[in-house]
């Protein structure tokens, strides 16, 4: 790879996550101003300090900020075709958990496929010093050494610059796109299953077939404020003829929507809230009164490779905020990792069934199921309005979610209640 005669800019200021839930609606309030028309205008410039996006997703991966609550508090200020732009984003992530929760398969072959990849490191010539340069910003493709940098040190990247490293990681430097995605699970604050495997696969043309995502060295330019030299970079990203859409099989039918489950309030109940949601105001305004509340995390099983521990210590401290929460309401087990910590709450604690709002597909849920037939007591599964208006409409593409924006929206009311 050629070694670039630009001096690599310092690494973006990360932008201050306070890991609780006051500190993810305090970002939220002061994003509004900038939900409308100025979103849908600056959304694609990667700048330092990431000022035309809110970087919320680290807060709404775990739902310590729902979905229905971002939407909610936009469509308070703006007309939805003002702030269509952002409305759109938020839904992106909500097709992509929709998609996945209802093609689970597609989760085991990308872990299957991380694992021949990983293989590969051992056996394949120059692969492992390859992948290593990459993840360690060596390539002497300047952005993408910067994004890897600022990747590792802030856990976080812009939507764009996610765009472009995918690609190149696979069209340029012609690595296993598994290995990328996991290098982006072990670093990005917000690693999330579904919206990280699908953008990967979307980017490689496996999930919207034949389409295949390439970065171009003046889209780069362009949406870095000239950051990067588009001459230089020209010389070096793949050509249009030499990127083609990866093969893979067709996708799965999607399984049906999954149900949701009401608990007996006669019986004494815990609440297991795991990392992917972190705000049980749905069980609240529900009628749930568990008698004690525990956390199960499961960081370290986004990959077989060690985490972060941006992220371990981020989702840690979000669940134990979460758990704070739950204070005023009942007694407080654990906030853990270890599954046999939650069976000694359950068991201490009498339990007589669990309520854990739902899990989708993904660490925490492959814990939860592993523990579940181990419990004292039943675990019962509730779900959110938000998903249930949602996941019906995950059989295809983005459109038909896009299109059903407004019955989704109808769930905000019954999802943001307390
Ligand atoms: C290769 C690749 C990997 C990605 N991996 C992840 C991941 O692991 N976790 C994750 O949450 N997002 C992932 N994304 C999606 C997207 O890049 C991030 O959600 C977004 O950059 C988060 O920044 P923000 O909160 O400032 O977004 P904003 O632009 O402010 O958008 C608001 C919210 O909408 C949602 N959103 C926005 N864009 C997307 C998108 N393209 N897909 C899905 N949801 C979106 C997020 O919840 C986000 O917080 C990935 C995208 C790519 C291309």
């Amino acid at each position: 790879m050629l070694e670039t005669e630009l001096p690599l800019p310092a690494i973006d200021q990360p932008v201050r996550l306070p890991a609780t839930r006051a500190a993810a609606l305090d970002r939220l309030h002061a994003f509004l101003p900038g939900a409308g028309r100025a979103y849908a205008n600056g959304r694609n410039h990667d700048l330092p300090g990431h000022p035309h996006v809110s970087v919320l997703s680290p807060y709404i991966r775990h739902r310590a900020l729902t979905e229905a609550e971002v939407a909610g508090a936009v469509l308070d200020k703006y007309a939805p075709s003002t702030a269509e732009k952002f409305l759109q984003e938020v839904l992106w992530r909500t097709y992509f958990k929709s998609w996945l929760e209802r093609r689970p398969s597609i989760w085991l072959d990308y872990r299957q496929g991380l694992t021949r990849a990983q293989d590969r490191l051992a056996t394949e010539g120059g692969l492992r010093s390859a992948w290593e340069d990459a993840c360690e910003g060596r390539t002497g493709i300047a952005p993408f050494d910067h994004w890897a940098k600022q990747l590792v040190e802030t856990g976080y990247l812009h939507n764009h610059a996610r765009m472009w490293f995918a690609s190149i990681w696979m069209h340029t430097l012609r690595l296993p796109w598994q290995l990328g995605a996991d290098f982006f699970l072990r670093h990005l604050l917000d690693g999330d299953p579904a919206s990280n495997t699908l953008s990967w696969r979307w980017v490689a043309g496996l999930h919207t077939r034949g389409k295949v995502y390439r970065a171009r060295a003046s889209n780069i330019a362009k949406y870095t404020d000239g950051r990067w030299d588009a001459e230089t970079l020209g010389h070096q990203l793949a050509r249009e003829d030499q990127v083609t859409p990866l093969e893979g099989p067709e996708h799965p039918s999607p399984a049906p929507v999954p149900e949701d489950a009401t608990w007996d309030p006669a019986l004494r109940t815990g609440l297991l809230m795991t990392e992917d949601d972190l705000h049980p105001n749905f069980l609240w305004s529900r009628g749930l009164r568990p008698a004690t509340a525990a956390v199960l995390i499961a960081p370290d099983g986004r990959s077989p490779l060690a985490v972060s521990s941006h992220v371990t210590q981020f989702t840690s401290d979000l669940a134990q905020d979460a758990l704070a929460r739950c204070a005023e309401r009942c007694e407080t087990g654990p906030v853990t990792a270890d599954p046999e910590d939650i069976l000694a709450w359950a068991e201490d604690a009498g339990l007589e069934q669990i309520v854990v709002p739902y899990t989708p597909v993904g660490p925490a849920r492959e814990q939860l199921d592993r523990l579940a037939p181990r419990l004292p007591s039943p675990v019962v599964r509730p779900v959110r309005a938000w998903d249930a208006a949602a996941w019906p409409y995950a059989t295809a593409g983005f459109f038909k979610v896009k299109t059903k924006m407004g019955r989704i929206f109808e769930a905000i009311p019954q999802d943001t209640q307390t």
